[in-house]
């Protein structure tokens, strides 16, 4: 059974129920245990849980050192292509929004790649937004196959794809695939992504399971939060993961947690979600999942990034840029403005005035944390945790 079935019968309301009365001997009870079910993870989201988050941050802060010891592992988003065919509404790259597009060749993927190696990084995550045409399966291949002999751990973060067509990725080298439901919410989900293949829900939702047949040993998923109330996301996030370490039991499995940030089309949050919330957040996954690793990215600002270092995070990202050529300058001389889609000449005037007089592409959305990879490990390092910019090697397993 696919997760769309067991998602379908996720007795939604009775766990939201269970948050808003749960009081705090429950929250100790669920926070006491060695293995929890989601009505205890609901448990651990709900209101009364917030007013117990010492002692949750305290359990949270124990067992990720008992299962992880004191390591944050550091990788950088490497931009290939701000091209898409979606629309949806919260996003910078989305197909309306007139913005600067490039899609990187692969000799320019590599220069940005090796500006991130001179930077320590040997664990990059390829994003890319939706665009068949630009960013296709034998592009995304080549990209990876050039990348691999630098980089073991290669991730990847693009449009949905048929099994089939991961294929080719794995085989040149690629380990891992993330993919965000950006919202479990149905109907938001269905107003926010108004066109293109993005629009199919279901066909997103069983995403994780075609990487998995396909051989992909790093799965991340994840909601964007902002879109819909937090603790229903958050549930059925955990319920997604549950059903992820029951049926794809080989993969490792990574749940993100990105808020939403400002970007081009300026898209404002249509639900809160305070940094309180998401401190909780982090301590109810890691109750709730001991081994699975949390991201976190450079949306959020270096203050609370660094106090949720030893909270339960295990992977950040350091230094990103979100906009294609980002490292290195690389794909300006290729840079096209698109308008509804279509491609629109651009004049030397309009050259001089786009972007604040700056030629380069158009970025997601901003970051917050804008500390160099180098200054970010400093941190990590002063925090008493090792930063690490590689754990694994293909050929360890060859
Ligand atoms: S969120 Fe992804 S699919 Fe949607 S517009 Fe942005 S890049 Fe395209």
């Amino acid at each position: 059974m696919s997760f769309v079935a067991e998602f379908g019968a996720l007795p939604q309301e009775t766990l939201l129920k269970f948050a808003g009365s749960a009081i705090a001997t429950t929250v100790r009870g669920a926070a006491a245990k060695s293995r929890l079910t989601l009505a205890d993870f609901a448990v651990l989201i709900s209101p009364a849980a917030s007013e117990l988050l010492e002692p949750l941050c305290r359990r949270s802060q124990a067992l990720t050192q008992q299962r992880f010891g004191k390591v944050i592992r550091l990788f950088a988003p490497l931009y290939l292509s701000n091209e898409c065919v979606n629309n949806c509404k919260y996003c910078g790259f989305s197909r309306d929004n007139p913005i600067l597009r490039v899609t990187l060749s692969v000799d320019e993927v590599l220069r940005e790649a090796r500006a991130l190696k001179e930077q320590g990084f040997r664990n990059i995550l390829l994003v890319a937004g939706e665009h068949p045409r630009f960013v296709s399966k034998d592009y995304l291949a080549d990209c990876v196959r050039a990348l691999h002999d630098e980089f073991p751990a290669i991730s990847l973060e693009v449009g949905p794809m048929e099994t089939e067509d991961y294929l080719p990725i794995v085989l040149a080298g690629a380990e891992g695939l993330v993919v965000y439901q950006e919202t479990y919410d149905r109907a938001i989900y269905s107003d926010l992504h108004t066109a293109g293949p993005k629009r199919d829900f279901n066909w997103r939702l069983e995403t994780p399971e075609r990487a998995y047949t396909a051989g992909f040993r790093r799965i991340g998923i994840g909601a964007l939060f902002g879109l819909a109330d937090w603790r229903f996301e958050a549930l059925c996030v955990a319920a997604h993961a549950d059903y992820l370490l029951r049926n794809c039991w080989k993969a490792q499995l990574t749940i993100s947690l990105p808020r939403l940030r400002p970007s081009a089309g300026e898209f404002e949050p249509l639900a809160r979600i305070t940094d309180r919330d998401l401190v909780q957040l982090v301590c109810a996954f890691r109750l709730m999942f001991p081994d699975v690793g949390l991201v976190l990215s450079t949306r959020e600002p270096a203050k609370l990034r660094d106090g949720l270092v030893p909270l339960g995070i295990t992977l950040m990202s350091a230094g990103s840029h979100t906009e294609p050529g980002g490292y290195t300058g690389a794909g300006k001389e290729h840079l096209h403005r698109t308008e509804r889609g279509r491609i629109v000449e651009l004049g030397a005037s309009e050259w001089a005035t786009s972007n604040g007089g700056a030629r380069h592409a158009t970025g997601q959305f901003d970051i917050a944390d804008e500390r160099s990879p180098q200054e970010v490990a400093d941190r990590i390092r002063h925090l008493g945790y090792e930063p690490v910019w590689k754990d694994w090697d293909a050929a360890l397993t060859a």
